[in-house]
């Protein structure tokens, strides 16, 4: 099994709860900016970090 030091990410709309992006990032790396389009809403919105397995 390889090793697998990147954390997967899901980032969930804020306010429509929709998951629209799927990313990765090195646990060291600074916090993401959470300004992403929501394709649902077709605005730009806050997104949450939502940790996947
Ligand atoms: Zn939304």
């Amino acid at each position: 099994m390889a090793k697998d030091k990147r954390e997967h990410l899901m980032l969930v709309c804020a306010d429509c709860g929709s998951v629209n992006y799927h990313t990765s990032r090195s646990k060291t790396t600074q916090k993401l900016d959470l300004k992403k389009f929501c394709i649902k809403e077709r605005k730009h919105t806050a997104h949450k970090e939502k940790k996947r397995k």
